[in-house]
């Protein structure tokens, strides 16, 4: 077992006692699927709301500056998408902000994009309007790399869905709407181009692919993903986060949305990064006696987690995230 610091388990239980009695978390208003959309929107702060259905969770800030976006979903559901934040936002969509290149957080970018506007008048300036006037689309320049393609050969998403302020460096902020946004580069985490969100005054983090509570996390190995830097992502949201101590019994504290699944509190972060902790040991362990990856796999190092998260058959199965974790172990060994 990895050991948990003294405060996280007292919290822990506590929680459990207070739980007992509490009438259960409520995450704000939910409004459940209508029949014209498959999408579940749910308040999260007075001005925070997540979209969920849509391929990746979506979050969307509203204010007088216009809705500043996270993830625009899959392609298919953009409409649907633009239509639930219309409902929560009469000011135009200013920016979309992309945590990965996965098609189920970029592909609705053009739709989403183009149903905004940028907030700079960049004409004013002398300058061209990028993308027409569309609402600007951030993300890291992996997130470009993955999503445009060599010269000569066809890029798997149109120009439109691209990127049009990529950056490199750690952290890229904005201030909109009456609060600090930080853009937190994660560099080889899931996979090499993700980004970590925070909205500071809604206290409301935005994790992305680094996390799915449904499921083991995806270590993308081939496109830059691995275990030391999910780890290092996970311990990033864990310090961002802040539970509600001493008042426990409240339903308060950060919200981390992660890309797939329920909304969590620092706790429910921090369990995660334990489960993927104790996981890479154990292969850690195992590669140290000398194993192969299949006596690895026979060994079962998700023993006791398997049940939660795993999944077989399906496109991230148990036994792919043991191979990542082997795979990315074995790169990061020194020769
Ligand atoms: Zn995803």
């Amino acid at each position: 077992m990895i050991p948990r610091s003294g405060a996280a388990s007292i919290v822990a239980a506590v929680l459990c006692w207070v739980g007992a009695f509490s009438p259960g978390s409520v995450e704000g208003r939910q409004r459940p699927p209508t029949a014209d959309s498959s999408l579940e929107i749910l308040q999260v702060r007075p001005n925070f709301f997540m979209i969920a259905g849509a391929g990746g969770n979506i979050g969307v800030q509203v204010g007088d500056d216009g809705a500043v976006v996270v993830d625009s979903g899959s392609a298919q559901m953009a409409p649907a998408v633009v239509a639930e934040i219309r409902k929560v936002s009469p000011r135009p969509i200013r920016y979309v902000i992309n945590t990965g290149p996965d098609t189920d957080h970029v592909g609705g970018n053009e739709v989403v994009a183009k149903a905004g506007l940028t907030i700079l008048n960049l004409n004013a300036a002398g300058l061209a309007f990028t993308h027409g006037g569309a609402a600007t689309i951030v993300a890291t320049e992996n997130v470009l790399a993955r999503m445009s393609a060599p010269t000569g050969e066809v890029s798997p998403f149109p120009l439109a869905a691209w990127p049009t302020e990529t950056f490199f460096e750690r952290r890229r902020y904005m201030y909109l709407n009456g609060e600090g946004i930080e853009i937190l580069r994660q560099p080889a985490a899931h996979t090499d181009g993700d980004a970590i969100v925070f909205f500071r005054r809604s206290d409301v983090v935005m994790a992305g692919d680094i996390i799915d509570t449904t499921r083991f996390p995806m270590i993308d190995v081939k496109r830059g993903g691995s275990i030391q830097g999910e780890i290092d992502a996970l311990n990033k949201l864990v310090e961002l986060a802040i539970p509600s101590i001493p008042l426990v019994w409240r339903d308060d504290g950060t919200r981390v949305i992660p890309g797939h699944g329920r909304v969590m509190h620092q706790l429910d972060v921090a369990d995660y990064r334990d489960m993927v902790t104790i996981i890479r040991d154990r292969v850690q362990n195992l590669i140290g006696r000398g194993m192969t990856l299949e006596q690895v796999r026979a060994a079962d190092p998700t023993q006791g987690f398997t049940r939660r998260y795993g999944a077989d058959p399906g496109p991230w199965t148990t036994t792919m995230f043991v191979d990542a974790i082997y795979a990315s172990l074995q790169q990061s060994r020194p020769r």
